[in-house]
This record gives C-alpha cells, sequence and structure tokens, in this order.
C-alpha cells in the first residue's frame, strides 16, 4: 500500500486512540481554497467529511460533487445573511456563537432534509479578534439549540491561538474538553469535540478531540494563501 498523506494521518490517528484508550478522531478534510479536483481525489481515497470556510466558495464545490455524496461541514465564521444557504446545503456548522444565528439556521433547514448538525464555536483564549462566544454563554446557546427540531446540538468547536509549540496548546484543548464534558452532561446528543488543526492536532486528540480539521498536511500548502481574504464569506 502507497503511504499518501492521508493515510500517515489516519494511522497517527490510530495510534492517538491506542495510546488514550478512546476511539479514534475522526479526520475532517479542510479544502477551503482547495479546487473540486483535489477534493474529488482524495475522496477517490476514501475520504468522506470535507470542511469549508467559505459559503459561496463551497456551494461550487458541494454543486460539482453532488455524485459522490460527500458530508460538507462549514467551519468557517458565518455571517446571519447566509444562513439560509449555509442550512440549504451543508450538513455540519461548526461556528454557531450567537441567537441569531440559531433561530435562522432552524427557520432555513429545509423540512426534507436531517436536521443540521451544530456545533457552538468557543473563544476559549478570549482573543479579540476571534469569533466564538464565551464559555459562560454556553449552556444558554445550547438550550436554544435543543429546542430546535430542525438543529441537531452535537458539541463544541474551536481554534485555540496558535503557538510555535503546539505543546502551549493543550490548557486551552483541556479547558474545551472540561466544557465539553459539562455540556454532555446535559446533553448527552453532543457528543463531539471539533479542534486541532495541522500543526496541533495530536495536541487536541491527546486532551480528548473527536473530530479534528486538517488542511494543509493533507492537501499540501493552500492555493493562493498570500492572496486577499475572500471579500464573500
Ligand atoms: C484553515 C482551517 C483549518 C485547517 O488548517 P491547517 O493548518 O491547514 O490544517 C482548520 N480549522 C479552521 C477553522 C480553518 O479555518
Amino acid at each position: 500500500m502507497s503511504t499518501t498523506p492521508l493515510s500517515l494521518i489516519l494511522s497517527r490517528l490510530q495510534q492517538l486512540a491506542a495510546a488514550t484508550g478512546r476511539p479514534a478522531a475522526q479526520l475532517l478534510a479542510v479544502s477551503k481554497t482547495q479546487p473540486a479536483a483535489s477534493v474529488a481525489a482524495l475522496a477517490a481515497q476514501g475520504q468522506r467529511a470535507f470542511g469549508e470556510n467559505y459559503v459561496q466558495e463551497a456551494l461550487a464545490k458541494i454543486a460539482e460533487l453532488a455524485d459522490l455524496s460527500l458530508e460538507w461541514h462549514l467551519i468557517g465564521h458565518l455571517q446571519s445573511n447566509k444562513a439560509e444557504l449555509a442550512a440549504s446545503h451543508f450538513d455540519w456548522v461548526h461556528s454557531v456563537d450567537r441567537d441569531k444565528l440559531v433561530d435562522a439556521l432552524a427557520r432555513y433547514r429545509p423540512a426534507a432534509a436531517t436536521p443540521l448538525n451544530v456545533l457552538i464555536q468557543v473563544n476559549i483564549d478570549d482573543e479579540h479578534s476571534k469569533h466564538g462566544c464565551t464559555p459562560s454563554q454556553v449552556m444558554p446557546l445550547a438550550a436554544r439549540i435543543a429546542a430546535q427540531p430542525r438543529l441537531r446540538l452535537r458539541g463544541l468547536m474551536a481554534i485555540p491561538a496558535a503557538h510555535e509549540d503546539p505543546q502551549l496548546s493543550l490548557p486551552a484543548f483541556q479547558a474545551m474538553a472540561a466544557l465539553q464534558r459539562q455540556l454532555q452532561a446535559s446533553y448527552p446528543q453532543a457528543d463531539t469535540l471539533s479542534m486541532g488543526m495541522s500543526a496541533d492536532y495530536p495536541q487536541a486528540v491527546s486532551a480528548g478531540a473527536t473530530l479534528v480539521r486538517v488542511g494543509s498536511a493533507l492537501f499540501g500548502a493552500r492555493p493562493g494563501k498570500t492572496a486577499p481574504a475572500p471579500a464573500h464569506n
């Protein structure tokens, strides 16, 4: 069997699972800025779940690859005016951080679709520049989500501050794991903790991540990484 970035990361996740005694974390392939052909190539190797940051960019890929029945996760900040598109085309939204967004996603999730899987994004390092709610806002937001039949509360997501040494992210990852245990005590369906990226996913998994979001380690450096941020989110 040839080794690919995908097979290497999957075997690393297996090793980490053996070391922690927990089930292997799920791998979300972050395909932002990657062309549909790159997504199709990874899908041909068996990868099903893909993460996108920008609604507009994702819609084109979702349409182009509709035949592959992939699972699409929105992991970027979501403006309320894009909630209808997100609720109609994604399977998961990781970036729910305010009441207004909960209400909009619930309102627009099509009745014919399965409930939208929702994660609450927590700004665990309290960085002014980042999105996400505060830890104290998690339980009220969870109650609002759980009351919506068109939404399914699945857990928490975080993007802790990046550090040169990934070990320095451990306290933030551990704080998220503690929050998720609290949440799951009230909402057993909240079984997902989304955290860890290419540079720090082993640390995230050792702290309790159940889903890691990996882009550059899978696809290589992003094309257009030095280009200005897309105008549409
Ligand atoms: C881009 C991105 C990732 C993946 O980052 P890599 O460093 O390329 O693995 C994960 N999560 C979010 C929210 C992202 O925006």
